[in-house]
């Protein structure tokens, strides 16, 4: 297995700058500059500026990767957005602590706009559950690193996740084949980290599992069968983001279900690809609701897949069983 130390240091650096830039632009009046895109969702200055600052970093450190970014600077581009545009700039620079053109700084955004169909490439949701951002709740910066299909690092930055300590901020890696570690996101001087690992329920009855706090996102009439089906009493964990994969991989649950809402509707690989691999990583499985491995060879998107469940490993066919007869499979 090769070394990752270094894209682990880059990666981390740059989860921690984009974090640092959402608690920045978090502290001010978010409203004023959010952007609805074309499917309806929201983007805000911050999304745009995290895809920046991270897009910025691996340039810097591997000048040939390319990256798969959820957001583009083309609506930032237009007249409309120039008071967004502003903002978006100031924080990027605020961040380096240089001053940097226009340009240069939407340009690094568009260095997302990569296909996916290369050997080697990196994924990033900026701000993934950027909901749960505007409310104030859970949100997650998320990047991975796919190379021939696979996903072989991943890091969940989680500004408002609680701590341990009583704080909030956690950062999560994971390295396929390897460990999943967390690391003080804030404290850029923990580069060790300490390890993490699932919950080892001994029957799905005893877990906790967790979706989504957006109904349009997962089915939750349907996780509730599943959960009744298999014997659990505790209430769901609903929590925006990849910080369902970090509740899973620390223990704070034992089942993360997205169940389909749609039948069209197709997993996006920034959603996903860092989530895996520290649940994994962390001991747990990872699969969509046929039970089947995530693919990623597939560009943007989960193709092949519908759903997802994760969970802390020893459970997972009993848990897949349950999807499948709740969804009439
Ligand atoms: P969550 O915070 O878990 O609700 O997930 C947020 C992500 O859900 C966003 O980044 C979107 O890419 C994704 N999303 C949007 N629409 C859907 C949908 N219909 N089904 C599943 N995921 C969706
Ligand atoms: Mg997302």
């Amino acid at each position: 297995m090769p070394d990752r130390n270094e894209e682990l240091r880059v990666a981390r650096a740059a989860v921690r700058a984009a974090a640092r830039v959402c608690r920045a632009v978090q502290q001010t009046r978010i409203d004023a500059d959010t952007i609805e895109k074309k499917d309806k969702s929201p983007v805000t200055v911050a999304d745009f500026a995290a895809q920046s600052i991270v897009c910025h970093g691996i340039q810097l450190a591997f000048p040939a990767d390319l990256v798969v970014g959820e957001e583009n600077a083309d609506e930032l581009r237009t007249d409309a957005q120039a008071s967004a545009r502003k903002a978006v700039v100031e924080h990027v620079c605020g961040e380096l602590g240089s001053s940097v053109p226009a340009d240069r700084v939407l340009g690094w955004i568009d260095r997302g706009g990569a296909a996916g169909d290369t050997e080697r490439y990196w994924t990033l949701d900026p701000i993934d559950g950027t909901k749960g951002f505007l409310r104030g709740d859970q949100y997650a910066v998320a990047l991975g690193l796919i190379e021939n299909g696979e996903v072989v690092l991943g890091l969940l930055g989680c500004p408002n996740l609680p701590t341990p300590d009583g704080g909030r901020g956690a950062l999560f890696s994971g390295v396929a084949g390897g460990e999943a570690r967390s690391y003080a996101l804030w404290d850029e001087t923990d580069e060790a980290g300490t390890p993490v690992s699932v919950a080892r329920v001994a029957s799905p009855a005893d877990a906790r599992f967790c979706e989504s706090v957006e109904s349009g996102h997962s089915n939750q009439s349907d996780s509730a069968k599943i959960a009744g089906l298999l014997g659990i009493t505790a209430e769901p964990h609903r929590i925006d983001s990849q910080c369902k994969y970090a509740a899973v991989a620390r223990g704070d649950a034992s089942i993360y279900l997205r169940m389909p809402t749609r039948a069209d509707y197709r997993e996006k690989i920034w959603d996903h690809a860092a989530g895996k691999v520290v649940v994994e990583a962390a001991g747990g499985t990872v699969s969509d609701v046929f039970g089947r491995p995530l693919d990623f060879a597939h560009g943007r998107i989960l193709e092949n897949n519908r759903g997802i469940v994760a969970t802390s490993g020893a459970i997972h066919e009993e848990v897949v069983a349950a999807v499948r007869k709740v969804r009439g499979e």
